[in-house]
């Protein structure tokens, strides 16, 4: 395992891979760094988010929620983007990146499908081979994904082994771009993993943050407060890029407690350690064993999180909140029957922690990023009685 000086924040981050990857990872470094210079790439790029996602997305001002919570509740709406979050804007990104690197073949990680549909989304726009490694308990689940993933073009690997989740299929991910190091791009989903994964995500991604300061300068030169759930942070990282230069405006960031026992709280209960590539906090035993996770939302329940949210919570300039399956539930039904939003179960963590804020500090104007909708929850909420 080789650890070099390149991509930290603070001591978190940096490129702990085996040495069969160090060249992939320098070479992907330097395309990104010649596409961010690149006006053509840029124009391309911005082209795509315009035409094929939607961008941009509005800042909607949320006047019953508002009224209901005692403060100004603007929600950053991600939900309105093709496939119905906020990942295809990263998926459109590297998949870009990855047609002017020369690459025709994608490998991508899912757990609940949502990061496989985006690539698979972008990838048959670009007419890229698209392979989805995913868990076969993953796969049980969330059939509708599996299937949009399939009529989208790309081929769903089901991984046996281990808990058949996330980590199973990560692992399969990672096998698999080390055997065809030349003609394929791993597209990670979140601003996890080594350099330059973390910086390049979130790069992708600060559109979300560039266009709500710009847009919500109709209402005031800032917002109060801006507040974005955190699963690897790739949401969040791209809310807070827009406004982390201003030191009047607060970032909060809300990890999933999720209920009982487990969580997936991994910046308020984990410590520092190494996974998947980098380090950063981690849900880890005594013995350094990965804990496992539990949220009501499959999107946040994973044991790490992205190197530059470590690098903001120890240095303090974002801080991290922790919200439970309830809290975000009744958030989730309060969005609904005020304003006729139907929220992801992930964005309602950050909502709730909105509603939490403004009982505290009574006419806050803050900005919440509202990740993606919630349509793809329904199924599993109902089974579980839960709405
Ligand atoms: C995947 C997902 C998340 C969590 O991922 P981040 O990288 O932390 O943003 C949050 N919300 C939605 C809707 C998601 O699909």
């Amino acid at each position: 395992m080789t650890a070099t000086h390149a991509g930290r924040f603070g001591v978190f981050g940096g490129r702990y891979v085996p040495e069969t990857l160090m060249s992939n990872m320098i070479a992907l470094e330097a395309a990104f760094d010649d596409a961010r210079r690149d006006a053509a790439f840029q124009a391309e790029v911005a082209t795509t988010l315009a035409h094929f996602v939607g961008r941009p997305t509005p800042l909607y001002h949320a006047q019953r929620l508002s009224a209901a919570w005692g403060g100004q509740v603007y929600l950053k709406r991600e939900d309105l983007t093709h496939t119905g979050a906020h990942k295809i804007n990263n998926a459109v990104g590297q998949a870009l990146l990855a047609k002017r690197m020369g690459k025709r073949r994608i490998v991508a990680e899912t757990g609940a499908g949502q990061h496989g549909v985006a690539t698979a989304a972008a990838c048959a726009r670009l007419g890229l081979e698209c392979i989805v490694y995913m868990g076969a308990l993953d796969c049980e689940r969330q059939r509708p994904n599996v299937e949009r993933m399939r009529l989208l073009g790309a081929t769903v690997h089901p991984c046996e082994g281990g808990s058949r989740n996330l980590k199973i299929a990560i692992n399969e991910a990672i096998r698999d771009w080390i055997a065809n190091p030349d003609s394929t791009h791993y597209l990670i989903g979140s601003v996890v993993g080594p350099h330059p994964y973390p910086l390049m995500v979130r790069e992708f991604q600060r559109v979300i943050g560039d266009e709500a300061r710009q847009q919500f300068t109709r209402v005031a030169p800032r917002p109060d407060a801006v507040i974005a759930c955190v699963g690897g942070g790739s949401n969040a990282m791209g809310l807070f890029a827009g406004f982390i230069e201003d030191a009047a405006v607060e970032l909060h960031g809300v990890e999933a407690g999720g209920s009982g026992d487990a969580t997936a709280a991994t910046l308020n209960h984990g410590r520092p350690g190494v996974l998947h590539g980098a380090l950063s906090y981690l849900l880890q035993d005594a013995e350094g064993q990965i804990l496992n996770t539990h949220s009501v939302a499959a999107g946040l329940d994973y044991p790490g999180v992205g190197p530059e949210h470590s690098f903001l919570k120890d240095s303090g300039r974002a801080r991290y909140h922790v919200v439970g399956d309830q809290e975000a539930l009744a958030a989730f039904k309060e969005l609904c029957a005020l304003e006729g939003i139907l929220p992801a179960i992930e964005s309602s963590h950050a909502l709730a922690f909105a509603r939490r804020i403004l009982a505290d500090r009574q006419g806050l104007r803050v900005i919440v990023n509202l990740s993606g909708r919630g349509d793809k929850d329904l199924p599993g909420l109902l089974a579980k009685g839960l709405v």
